[in-house]
């Protein structure tokens, strides 16, 4: 039987203690594991970079709520970036990403691929003609994220998958923004998801974290060599954490995104603010794509600021309930300023953040204290 995202999130991979019965499995806090012998493994685990069963449990659990057959995390979502590049690309390789993709993303790729020998380019993944013309038959990888950190563009999964095979290319998605909640791309057609569990399975800003999931078998097997080899693994407390996170996934994010939209709708018309981007909007140009490929739109929006820089770091660094810090995706409202913050290795280049741009990640506190916080710093 197949059961319903929220059931999965809470029981796929957790299977109570056979020897004591507890309901939540314990946290195997181990590095190493006895051998009945030379060679004699219980259930696989040796050693925990190889694997650890409370990394198992994660693994399996982030998995399945993709629709995927394998999970793989690690210590981070650029680790985890990190360790499927380093499986699938070879000095020669092309890349293709968005050209407003995660600035950590893009100097992952830019600052420690490119000098090994791989090729970047960044187009506008929402331009299909401008993708269909930069993904040449030499490229290896066609990365996109959607929607986009921060400008909250939404770009088109099958269409993307479609081009992209087309050249024998594998096709990724960071899916951290949408979280497998809302969007499973794999249905879509793509071959890997990748996500900072940092932000959302975690959802509570006391944990990094990243994972990889695909259904490809080779893939899988290229990253987890990479996972092994290097050893970029999540300790099994932070494992542990990211697991109790995504098992409230489904009513956090319910609670984001009708947040993040009554907020939107507040903005939208202010004097003080120029333009508000978010896909839950009906005048978003990625409105229709989103409502066909999301369950509902999220809880990230961003605003353009009317008056510029300056009334932009005044906005910031006036609100009282939404905290100005980086990251997303937590239980409390964070505000940002991407282009000195988030975005700060990216300036100067093509995917540089405008300076009158602030990013919202909105919290699932009370909805008139995030309203009211919001126009209370406009006024300040
Ligand atoms: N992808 C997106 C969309 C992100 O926002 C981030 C972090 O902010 C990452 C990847 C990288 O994740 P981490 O910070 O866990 O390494």
């Amino acid at each position: 039987m197949t059961h319903d995202f929220a059931t999965r999130a809470i029981h796929s991979g957790q299977t109570p203690d056979p020897t004591t019965g507890a309901v939540i499995p314990p946290i195997y806090q181990s590095s190493t594991f006895v051998q009945d012998g030379i060679g004699g493994f219980r259930n696989g685990y040796e050693y925990a970079r190889g694997g650890n069963p409370t990394r198992t449990s994660l693994e399996t659990l982030v998995a399945d709520l993709e629709g995927a057959t394998h999970g793989l995390s690690f210590s981070s979502g650029l680790a985890g970036e990190d360790a499927l590049l380093r499986g699938i690309l070879t000095p020669g390789s092309r890349i293709v990403m968005g050209n407003d993709v995660y600035g950590g993303t893009h100097r992952l790729v830019n600052r420690l691929f490119v000098p090994w020998g791989v090729s970047l380019q960044t187009v506008e993944m929402t331009d299909l003609d401008a993708v269909r013309a930069a993904v040449t038959s030499d490229t290896t990888v066609l990365w996109v994220e959607t929607p986009s950190n921060p400008l909250m563009k939404v770009s088109d999964i099958a269409a993307l998958a479609e081009i992209g095979h087309a050249v024998g290319a594998t096709v990724v998605v960071d899916n951290t923004f949408a979280t497998p909640y809302l969007q499973n791309p794999l249905q879509f057609g793509a071959d890997v998801v990748v996500h900072s569990a940092t932000k959302y399975l975690g959802g509570h800003s006391d944990v990094l974290g990243g994972a990889v999931v695909t259904s490809d078998d080779e893939i899988a097997e290229k990253t987890r060599f990479v996972q092994f080899a290097a050893g970029a693994v999540p300790g099994p407390m932070d494992a542990w954490l990211t697991t109790r996170g995504i098992k409230t996934l489904a009513v956090r994010v319910e609670k984001h995104s009708s947040n993040a939209l009554a907020l939107a709708e507040a903005l939208v018309g202010h004097p003080k603010i120029e333009r508000v981007y978010y896909p839950g909007l009906a005048d978003h140009p990625g409105h229709e794509l989103a409502a066909r490929q999301m369950r509902a739109f999220g809880g990230m929006l961003s605003v353009k600021v009317a008056g510029g820089a300056s009334a932009a770091r005044q906005l910031v660094e006036s609100t009282e309930v939404f905290l100005l810090a980086e990251s997303l995706g937590g239980i409390e409202s964070l505000i940002s300023y991407p282009s000195e913050m988030t975005h700060a290795s990216v300036r100067g280049t093509e995917l540089e953040v405008p300076d009158d741009i602030v990013r919202l990640s909105v919290g699932i506190e009370g909805v008139d204290d995030l309203v009211g916080d919001i126009l209370q710093a406009l006024e300040k």
